[in-house]
């Protein structure tokens, strides 16, 4: 499956905001959004979009949700359909089984400085599960399972600097944090309240729905 290789930023270009793909650089003044914000490609010429289609503003709504969590189509269809299935509003759960994602979580626990990153580390099984090691980065997260960082992976140079600004974080109110034993649960699912990024879910809902 192809990989996307040119830079994140253009992303968040493309979609007129911040995605916060990239950690520490996204809150910095080396952020490309806040250099030149306009779609890539048009050299400064078109600054802004002309009118758009409500079709078009539902394409960009799932492309943003994609982007934010890293996830392809193929994938991202998958959750549409899973939340589908599940009584409430689809937009939300939808919100929620993204959120769930394992590499998600690592990322807001304050294990990665962004999801990207969140994803290398869950792929190079440096997390466990219920003290089991998972390897696997959509692996959803429960209600009550702990993840912790492994025991092999915990004296590593990257996990021991680790320990300071983890220290300092806080992580959103489903999740609870044990910095000093590099470990987190899951102590509630994420509400709609919960999830800070600026999504319409309604109208990837409506996007599925044409
Ligand atoms: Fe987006 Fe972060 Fe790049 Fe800024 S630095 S454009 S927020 S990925």
């Amino acid at each position: 499956m192809a990989r996307y290789t040119d830079s994140v930023c253009k992303l968040c270009r493309r979609e007129g905001m911040k995605l916060f793909l990239k950690g520490e650089r996204c809150y910095s003044t080396k952020c490309a959004i806040d250099k030149h914000n306009y779609p890539p490609g048009s050299h400064g010429n078109i600054r802004r979009r002309g009118k758009v289609s409500d079709y078009g503003r539902q394409l960009r709504e799932k492309q943003k949700a994609r982007r934010v969590y890293g996830v392809y189509e193929r994938q991202f269809r998958r959750y549409f359909r899973q939340a589908l299935k599940v009584k409430g509003l689809t937009g939300a759960t939808l919100l929620q089984l993204l959120e769930q994602r394992l590499d998600n979580v690592v990322f807001r626990l304050g294990f990665a400085s962004s999801r990207s990153q969140a994803r290398q580390l869950v792929t190079h099984g440096h997390f466990d599960v219920n003290g089991q090691k998972v390897d696997i980065v959509s692996y959803s997260v429960k209600l009550g399972d702990v993840i912790q960082a492994r025991e092999s992976s915990r004296s590593k140079g990257y996990f021991k600097e680790l320990a300071e600004p983890l220290a300092k974080h806080v992580p959103p109110q489903w999740l609870s944090l044990d910095a000093a034993a590099l470990s987190g649960s899951m102590v509630a699912l994420p509400g709609r309240s919960d999830i800070d990024i600026p999504i319409n879910e309604q109208l990837i809902v409506e996007f599925y729905s044409r």
